[in-house]
């Protein structure tokens, strides 16, 4: 089995520098010394992308960038998977990015990184690394997942919950596909979703993400609005409640959707699925339009609504696609 590795950045490949981490690791030695011996000795290449980048500066072009390579790659050799080492800040929504662009590559994607450098003592760069190969070439992953702390989590379902733990991503809505152990602890393969055929590239497009808070007023909300962006991805409470008692607050909402943009309702809950119109604080708003995320992350979310938009969808026609599968980002039978 052959795997081709694409490192993109992030503390994985880092060394000290006195203005902090900066990239440097021999990560092409490092990796032949960690499968020597192993059944992978002679399967892997290594490619790099250009700039590397600390991820907290990735954009949906750099996931273009990434896919782009992925898809070369895959060209050159239909038989063998692949791993992306990447920054842990954004890596849940670059992998939610790449599920939905590559439904139809045939070939797993694993994605990791880790929270301490490879060259420090301690560092789980070692574990994650082999946890991804070994999930990428187990033949049990479909699509793109990601691997760290131990577990193979969807790519789609993951979201950064530590700035430090080793654990560091969960996936608050459905199961891990697997645990390490001898053996691993495979869960049963998800629904894969309905897909995308010939997806057009990430473009980056205004997508603003708000954060309620109890004391929002009409005002600041318009001000967050203005000028209109492509969507807006509206963090509500609880099961995506809105303070719908606050003068002009929804009719604002049913402004802006009445202006072609669609609204995205999610929730600040770790854990939740976006039911609107189960209380009269959400129902308003599920009239003008605004659509639930039901259980889907942030991370998932927000690269669905920039992935619909690259495909050119607006509005209603977004809205709509919100709501179904593409590659098992969400529980369809739920709510
Ligand atoms: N800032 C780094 C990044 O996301 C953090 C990390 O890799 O853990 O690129």
């Amino acid at each position: 089995m052959r795997v081709h590795v694409t490192y993109t950045g992030g503390t994985i490949g880092m060394v000290d520098s006195p203005h902090g981490l900066v990239p440097g690791a021999d990560l092409e030695g490092w990796l032949a010394d960690l499968v020597d011996g192993t059944e992978l000795g002679h399967g892997i290449t290594l490619t790099a992308l250009d700039p590397l980048i600390d991820s907290s500066n990735a954009t949906p072009e750099s996931w273009q960038a990434i896919i782009d390579g992925l898809r070369r790659h895959h060209a050159e050799d239909p038989e063998q998977a692949f791993v992306v080492l990447h920054g842990t800040d954004t890596m849940a929504y670059t992998s939610a990015a790449l599920s939905y662009a590559l439904t139809d590559l045939g070939a797993p994607v694993v994605i990791t990184g880790s929270q301490l450098p490879l060259g420090f003592v301690g560092s789980d760069a070692a574990p994650n690394v082999t946890g991804a190969l070994r999930a990428a070439t187990s033949g049990r992953v479909d699509g793109v997942s990601l691997f760290f702390g131990h577990r193979v989590l969807a790519g789609n379902r993951a979201t950064k919950t530590s700035s430090w733990a080793f654990k560091g991503f969960d996936s608050p809505n459905v199961a891990p596909l697997a645990m390490t152990g001898a053996p691993w602890q495979w869960s049963p393969r998800p629904e894969p979703g309905c897909g995308w055929a010939d997806a057009e590239p990430y473009r980056r497009h205004d997508v603003v993400v708000i954060d309620l808070a109890p004391g929002i007023t009409t005002a600041r909300l318009r001000a967050m609005l203005t000028p209109l962006p492509d969507a807006v991805v509206l963090r509500a409470f609880g099961v995506g409640n809105v303070p719908s008692e606050e003068p002009g607050l929804t009719g604002l909402i049913e402004e802006v959707i009445g202006a072609g943009v669609a609204v995205v309702v999610a929730s600040q809950c770790h854990e939740a699925e976006v039911l609107l119109g189960h209380y009269e604080a959400g129902d308003a708003i599920a009239r003008a339009g605004a659509i639930g995320s039901r259980d889907m992350t942030l991370e998932a979310t927000y690269a669905k609504v920039q992935f619909l938009l690259s495909q050119g969808l607006r509005g209603k026609e977004l809205s709509a696609q919100m709501g179904r599968s593409i590659a098992g980002e969400l529980t369809e039978s739920r709510g």
